[in-house]
């Protein structure tokens, strides 16, 4: 790769009475006010046949927001089939014509389609304003312009060493054989338009199953990328029953990957059925998987109190703690924790507002479904019920309306407890206070407490120790910061993933990821 100079798309400011606030309130109004009927679409067809299913809004969950479809094995194997058949052909398309759909589209997201991408974000998936922009705003951007500007920096054709006089040698790369499967989560629309449109990208075809709590968002990425010129058949959209998704892709011989982002159990159990059957397949599938987490914020006695309470707040409780990368467990010295840390962490969440995703002063909104809410339920009354626990404050819970969580502080007294082990994906964070004497112990501790490697931050001001934590650190966190949160990383400044049970730590947001679709082929030509 080339010196690469892209730069990332400026986040609207959404003041009140600005144009783009104008032009999202009109879209919120149309998305409320209409229930989108959202199809499967194979080759282009758009179908409207099969099981009926609705997404809700999870902060007012009577309200239907769109009806789409599962897909029946029969259809499935049928969007297999035309992805198998189209790959072919689309792998042939020269790389100039790929990059300019792939910009046009960007352009499309940015400047025609903003806030129809927000919009559905907010309300299918109860982001605010400014959590929806880092998403399917300004993430799903850079991921489409930057991810085509990487590929512009890459000759399909790598020179190689030649024997010089005897033989010329170089590298050919081409999309994987077969289909591609992405199965992408609810939790950011930008991982959805990434992970099923960056194999094709690279000359494979794609078989999209999204999430069912963000299939309008989902949809709307999937119309701008049509309407940007990707041909039928080499992205199918295919809403379907996961189990039926993952027993019908992994039955394929077809199969050359699975790019997956969702909970560490399931990306498992694909890969279980995929070394189950590993000798039916033309190609080994490559398994591309971004997992859970249990991501830690590390204190040290010399970090500046104010910073590190704000950023462990925001990484703690924007989006309601569902992002992958939110910081869930806390690790703060004794010298700081009742004289200075204590009071400010928990008056300042208390404040936060848990609200509509429309009104302005909402810090975070619903948690996505019944589901979630009853998971995180579980993780807080079992607390409740520990001696070794106490809820610094929140704790209560109602999904009469909507899933609202408050945002909940427990403090462990025992640092192996599920509440600071286990991933919660919700509003909880856990602290352990550590005797400033045990440093050592303390850090090991934060290395050794998950089997997770996802992200972590370090907040001190003490330049040996902040080096000696970059060491230690180095295997317990794929995204790892130094005095800021957790979460917020920003494509092709820091890519994205992690290790151990997180995932394969492919990078998201960076020229690597690309190359996981690709496959090479080593031509010598000897004269
Ligand atoms: N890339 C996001 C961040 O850094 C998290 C992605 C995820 O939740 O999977 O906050």
């Amino acid at each position: 790769f080339q010196d690469i100079r892209i730069y990332n798309e400026p986040i609207p400011q959404y003041l009140p009475g600005s144009n783009e606030i104008k032009d999202l309130q009109k879209a919120l109004k149309h998305y409320e006010n209409n229930c989108e009927d959202i199809p499967i679409v194979i080759n282009g067809k758009e179908i409207r046949e099969g099981q009926e299913t609705f997404q809700v809004m999870p902060h007012n969950k009577n309200h239907k927001l769109a009806k789409y479809y599962y897909a029946d094995n029969a259809t499935i194997e049928e969007a297999i089939r035309v992805s198998v058949q189209k790959q072919k052909e689309w792998d042939k398309t020269p790389l100039k014509k790929r990059i300019e759909i792939w910009e046009r589209a960007a352009d499309l997201m940015a400047k025609k389609y903003r806030a129809e991408l927000l919009a559905t974000t907010m309300l299918g998936q109860s982001k605010t304003v400014i959590q929806a922009e880092i998403d399917s705003g300004a993430e799903l951007i850079d991921f489409t312009r930057m991810n085509a500007g990487y590929l512009k920096n890459l000759a399909m054709e790598q020179p190689l060493s030649p024997q010089p006089g005897i033989t010329k040698n170089h590298l050919r790369i081409r999309g994987l054989e077969g289909f591609v499967a992405a199965i992408t989560p609810f939790n950011f629309t930008a991982i959805g338009g990434n992970l099923a449109f960056t194999p094709a990208l690279m000359g494979c075809s794609v078989l999209w199953k999204p999430s069912d709590t963000a299939m309008l968002s989902n949809w709307t990425v999937f119309k701008i990328m049509r309407e940007a010129g990707v041909p039928d058949g080499v992205v199918n959209f295919v809403p379907a029953i996961g189990k039926n998704f993952g027993d019908a892709i992994t039955n394929s011989p077809d199969l050359a990957g699975i790019n997956f982002t969702g909970s560490t159990a399931t990306f498992k159990t694909l890969w279980k059925l995929v070394g189950n059957k590993i000798d039916q397949y033309k190609n080994y599938p490559r398994l591309i998987g971004e997992c859970g987490g249990k991501n830690f914020h590390f204190i040290h006695p010399s970090a500046n109190v104010e910073t590190a309470v704000a950023q462990t707040i925001r990484s703690a409780f924007e989006y309601g703690g569902q992002k992958c990368s939110a910081c869930s467990r806390l690790y703060v010295p004794e010298s700081l924790w009742e004289s200075q840390f204590k009071g400010p962490l928990i008056k300042k969440t208390k404040n936060l507002k848990v609200g509509d995703v429309r009104e302005v002063d909402s810090f975070y909104s619903a948690v996505i479904d019944e589901n979630s809410f009853q998971r995180i339920l579980g993780f807080i009354n079992e607390a409740k019920e520990d001696p070794d626990c106490t809820i610094l404050t929140g704790g209560n819970l109602s999904n009469l309306k909507g899933f609202f969580v408050e945002p909940t502080i427990v403090q462990v007294k025992n640092p192996n407890k599920r509440v600071i082990t286990d991933e919660i994906f919700g509003p909880v964070l856990s602290v352990y206070v550590y005797k400033d004497s045990d440093l050592a112990k303390a850090l090991d501790l934060v290395r050794s407490t998950t089997q997770y490697a996802l992200t972590g931050s370090v907040f001190a001001t003490d330049e040996p120790f902040l080096k000696q934590a970059l060491n230690e650190f180095k295997d317990a966190a794929g995204n790892f910061y130094i005095n800021d949160k957790s979460t917020g990383a920003v494509v092709g400044q820091q890519p994205f993933g992690g290790a151990r049970q997180s995932g394969t730590n492919d990078k998201a947001g960076c020229p690597f990821y690309l190359m996981r679709f690709a496959s090479l082929q080593a031509v010598k030509e000897t004269f």
